[in-house]
C-alpha cells in the first residue's frame, strides 16, 4: 500500500488555474521532495493532497483510502501530520501547552518524551511561549507536534525556509531520523541540498507542473540539472 497517490491534480484559486495535471507517489516510509522555485506550485500541492485547497480535478488516494474528496480534519484522521509553512504553533501557549494540545491517540514511536529527547532545546525551553522562541525552535515544536500524532505520513512544507545553516542542519538529522523510524514524508522545499539528503525520490514542479521525476541518488550526482530545472543551487541556503 502506498502512503500517497495523487494523479492529474488540477487546482484553482478562484478563475487562477495553479496546478495542471500534477501526479506523485509517496510509498510506505519513503521519503519524497518536492522542489522547485517559488511559485511553482509546491504548497498547492501540499494543500490540494489535504483537503485544504480541493482539486476541481484528479484522485487522491492516503493509506488505502479514497481522499480525493475528504475534508482536511478527515485526512489527518487518516495518519497525515502537517508541518504548514509558518509553523503556525500559539503563540501564547508554552512550548510544554503546544505539545499537550497535539497529544494523539494514535499509538507510535513518539511520545512527549522521546520527542524532548529528539529536540532537547526544546526540553529546556519547555516553560517559554511559543513567541518567545527563535524561528529555529519554532520550526522544531511545529515538527515536534505534527511526531506526535504518529503519523503514518509527515506533510512538511519548506521547514528549512528562513533558518540559519546550523538549523537547517538539525532539520536534515531529525527528518533522516524520523525516516529511520519508517514513517513516510512529503516535503517541499527550496533548498535542494537539504531535500536531496533526506529524500528517496524527488518530483520538481515548474509552473504548476511536474517536469521532472527521479531518484534523490541521480539527482545528487548531477547539480547542474538541478539547477537548471530548479533554478536553485545545491548550498545551503538560509532566507530571510
Ligand atoms: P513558495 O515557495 O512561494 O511557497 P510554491 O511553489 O509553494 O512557492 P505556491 O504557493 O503553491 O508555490 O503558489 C503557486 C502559484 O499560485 C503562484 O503563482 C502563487 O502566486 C499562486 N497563489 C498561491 N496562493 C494563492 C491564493 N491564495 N490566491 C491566488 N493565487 C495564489
Amino acid at each position: 500500500m502506498k502512503a500517497l497517490v495523487a494523479e492529474g491534480l488540477d487546482t484553482f484559486y478562484g478563475k487562477s488555474h495553479i496546478l495542471h495535471g500534477v501526479g506523485l507517489e509517496v510509498g510506505e516510509g519513503e521519503v519524497v521532495a518536492l522542489l522547485g522555485r517559488n511559485g511553482a506550485g509546491k504548497t498547492t500541492t501540499l494543500r490540494s493532497v489535504l483537503g485544504l485547497t480541493p482539486p476541481r480535478k484528479g484522485r487522491v488516494q492516503i493509506l488505502g483510502t479514497e481522499a480525493t474528496h475528504l475534508p482536511p480534519h478527515r485526512i489527518a484522521m487518516l495518519g497525515v501530520g502537517y508541518v504548514p509553512e509558518g509553523r503556525r504553533i500559539f503563540p501564547y501557549l508554552t512550548v510544554e501547552e503546544n505539545l499537550a494540545l497535539a497529544t494523539g491517540k494514535r499509538k507510535g514511536p513518539w511520545s512527549p518524551d522521546r520527542v524532548y529527547e529528539l529536540f532537547p532545546g526544546l526540553y529546556e525551553r519547555r516553560f517559554h511561549k511559543g513567541r518567545q522562541l527563535s524561528g529555529g525552535e519554532q520550526e522544531m515544536l511545529a515538527i515536534a507536534r505534527a511526531l506526535l500524532l504518529n503519523p503514518r505520513l509527515l506533510v512538511l512544507d519548506e521547514p528549512s525556509q528562513g533558518l540559519a545553516p546550523m538549523v537547517v542542519r538539525l532539520v536534515a538529522e531529525v527528518l533522516l531520523r524520523v525516516k529511520r523510524e519508517g514513517t513516510a514524508a512529503l516535503l517541499a522545499e527550496q533548498n535542494a541540498r537539504l531535500a536531496l539528503e533526506v529524500a528517496d525520490r524527488v518530483y520538481v514542479l515548474d509552473d504548476g507542473k511536474v517536469v521532472h521525476a527521479a531518484s534523490a541518488e541521480e539527482m545528487r550526482k548531477d547539480p547542474g540539472l538541478v539547477r537548471l530545472l530548479t533554478g536553485i543551487g545545491g548550498e545551503w541556503r538560509s532566507q530571510a
